[in-house]
C-alpha cells in the first residue's frame, strides 16, 4: 500500500482525500499538509466519521473496495508550500510515494522543484500561473521534462476534469474511434444553482483571472483567418485581437467572452456558453493526429457575467497591488475574502454538471461524430463527501491520476499531460469512482 503527501486543504483537495479514503487497499498512508492546518485536520475528521458512517451517503455506483475492512491512516502537518526546503524537508520526513499538488497553480513550481530535491514523483491539477502575471501556459512546467525523466520520475500536470478528463476522452477517442481526429470542442457546462448572486465553483482568484482573461481557440494553419476591411476578423465575423504562431498551428485571440454559443446539454437543457482560452488546448494542439481546431466553451449564466463586468469596470479583478491606507493591497485577493468559500457551497449548490468533448474526424476513411460526456449531479456529490460538483469532478480525477502511478500504469518518466498515458483503465474507474461517461455518435455540432 502506497504512501501519499497531499499539499492543500481546499474543496478539490478535500474530495480527493475523501476518494483516497474510499480506496485503501492503494491509499495505506495519507499526509495532508496545508498552509492552515486546520482546515487539514476538518478534513481528516469529516473523512474518519464518513469511514465510521460505512460511507452512507455514497449512492453511487458500488466500488467493491468500500467493504474493506482496511482504512486509509491520515496525518496532518502545516506547510507553506512556497518553501521549497521546508517542502523538501516534510517530504523526506513522510516518505511518499506520490506528492499531489492540489493547492493553488502560483505552488507548482515550488512543488516541482521540491519533488526533484526529495526524489519523488509529482501530479497536480492546474498549469503553473505566475501571481504577477494573469497568464497561464504548459512552457514553465514542459521545461522540467529533462529533469524529471534524468531523475527517473513522473509528473503528471493537469489531472482534474478540464483539464485531466477531457484529455483522457481524446485519448480514448483517438485511440478507439479514430484515425485522425480533425475537431474537437470542449464544453464544459455547470448547471447548478448556489443561490448566491455572485460566487465561484472554485478558488476565486484563479477563476477569475480565468475568464476574465482574453478567449482563445487552436486552429491548423489551413483554417483560414479572415481579414475584414478594418480589422481583423474569424469566419464568424469575431474581431480577432491577435494570431500566435503555436506548435503546427496558430492561437487565434479574441476579447473576453466574444464568442457566444447555445447548447443544450443532456441532463441540464438549454444555456449559453462562451469561449475561453484553456489550457489542454495546447497540449492536445500537439497530440491529437490529424488535428485542425480545437475550443472550449463554459457556460455562464447572465447574472454571473453582469457581476463580472462591473467589477472589473471599479477595478476589484486588478491584480497589481494598490495603495490602501498606508498598505498595499491586491484588489483580486480582497475580493476573494469577500466571496463566499468555493468549499462551503456544497450543501446549497443543486443541478447538475455536463462535462464533455465532441470530436469529428475520420476512420477508415470514412466521417466519423463522438460525443462523450460525464453527468454528475451537485446534491449527490455532497451526501457522499460533503462537496458540489465542481470540487468533485476535479477531486475524483486527482484520486484516479494517482491510483493509476501508484499501480503502475502511468509511470512514463518525465512531465506528461492526461492524453499521454493509456485512457482504458482511466476511463473504467471513472465508472466506478463517481464520474460514469456517456456516449453518443450523432451528437449535435457546436456551429
Ligand atoms: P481552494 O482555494 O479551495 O484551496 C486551495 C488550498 O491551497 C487552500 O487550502 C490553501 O490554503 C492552499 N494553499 C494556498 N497557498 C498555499 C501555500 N503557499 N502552501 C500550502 N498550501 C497553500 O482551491 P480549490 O480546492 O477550489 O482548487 C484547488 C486547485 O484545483 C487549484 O489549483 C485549481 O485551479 C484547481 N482546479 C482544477 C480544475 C480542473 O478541472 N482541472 C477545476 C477546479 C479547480 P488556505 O486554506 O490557507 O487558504
Amino acid at each position: 500500500m502506497a504512501r501519499v503527501m497531499l499539499i492543500g486543504a481546499g474543496g478539490v483537495a478535500g474530495v480527493a482525500a475523501a476518494k483516497m479514503a474510499q480506496n485503501p487497499d492503494v491509499f495505506g498512508e495519507l499526509l495532508i499538509a496545508s498552509r492552515t492546518k486546520a482546515r487539514c485536520d476538518a478534513i481528516k475528521a469529516d473523512i474518519e466519521r464518513r469511514v465510521a458512517d460505512g460511507w452512507s451517503g455514497r449512492a453511487k455506483t458500488p466500488c467493491s473496495t468500500l467493504n474493506s475492512q482496511l482504512s486509509t491512516r491520515i496525518a496532518t502537518a502545516q506547510l507553506d508550500a512556497m518553501d521549497v526546503a521546508k517542502t523538501v524537508a516534510l517530504i523526506k520526513d513522510f516518505k511518499p510515494d506520490l506528492v499531489m499538488n492540489i493547492a493553488l497553480p502560483y505552488q507548482d513550481l515550488a512543488i516541482m522543484d521540491a519533488c526533484l530535491a526529495a526524489g519523488v514523483s509529482y501530479l497536480d491539477t492546474a498549469n503553473y500561473e505566475p501571481p504577477e502575471e494573469a497568464h497561464f501556459e504548459y512552457s514553465w512546467q514542459w521545461a522540467y521534462r529533462e529533469k524529471f525523466a534524468q531523475a527517473g520520475l513522473t509528473a503528471i500536470l493537469g489531472c482534474g476534469f478540464d483539464p485531466g478528463v477531457t484529455q483522457v476522452f481524446s485519448a480514448y477517442a483517438q485511440k478507439h474511434y479514430f484515425d485522425e481526429i480533425h475537431t474537437l470542442d470542449i464544453l464544459d457546462c455547470n448547471g447548478g444553482d448556489h443561490g448566491y448572486p455572485f460566487a465561484t465553483n472554485f478558488n476565486p482568484e484563479i477563476n477569475i483571472r480565468e475568464v476574465a482573461a482574453k478567449g482563445s481557440y487552436w486552429v491548423a494553419d489551413e483554417l483560414k483567418v479572415e481579414s475584414g476591411e478594418s480589422r481583423v476578423v474569424d469566419g464568424h465575423g469575431v474581431p480577432v485581437d491577435c494570431r500566435k504562431a503555436f506548435d503546427k498551428g496558430w492561437w487565434v485571440e479574441t476579447a473576453p467572452m466574444a464568442i457566444k454559443r447555445v447548447y443544450t446539454f443532456d441532463g441540464v437543457g438549454e444555456k449559453d456558453m462562451y469561449l475561453l482560452h484553456h489550457e489542454e488546448l495546447e497540449s492536445l494542439g500537439c497530440n491529437l493526429k490529424g488535428i485542425r481546431r480545437i475550443r472550449f466553451f463554459m457556460t455562464f449564466g447572465q447574472s454571473y457575467l453582469t457581476h463580472l463586468k462591473c467589477l472589473e469596470n471599479v477595478g476589484m479583478t486588478r491584480i497589481d497591488p494598490v495603495d490602501f491606507k498606508g498598505q498595499k493591497i491586491v484588489p483580486i485577493e480582497f475580493l476573494k475574502a469577500l466571496l463566499p468559500d468555493p468549499a462551503s457551497l456544497g450543501p446549497r449548490t443543486k443541478g447538475k454538471t455536463n462535462i464533455g468533448c465532441i470530436f469529428e474526424g475520420v476512420k477508415d476513411g470514412k466521417p466519423v461524430s463522438y460525443y462523450v460526456y460525464n453527468i454528475c449531479d451537485h446534491q449527490a456529490c455532497y451526501a457522499e463527501v460533503g462537496s458540489q460538483a465542481i470540487s468533485y469532478t476535479t477531486g475524483v480525477p486527482a484520486m484516479i491520476g494517482a491510483k493509476m502511478f501508484l499501480e503502475g500504469r502511468w509511470t512514463a518518466k518525465g512531465v506528461h499531460t492526461c492524453e499521454e498515458f493509456d485512457p482504458d483503465p482511466f476511463m473504467a474507474e471513472l465508472n466506478v469512482q463517481g464520474l460514469p461517461w456517456q456516449e453518443n455518435f450523432n451528437p449535435v455540432k457546436v456551429d
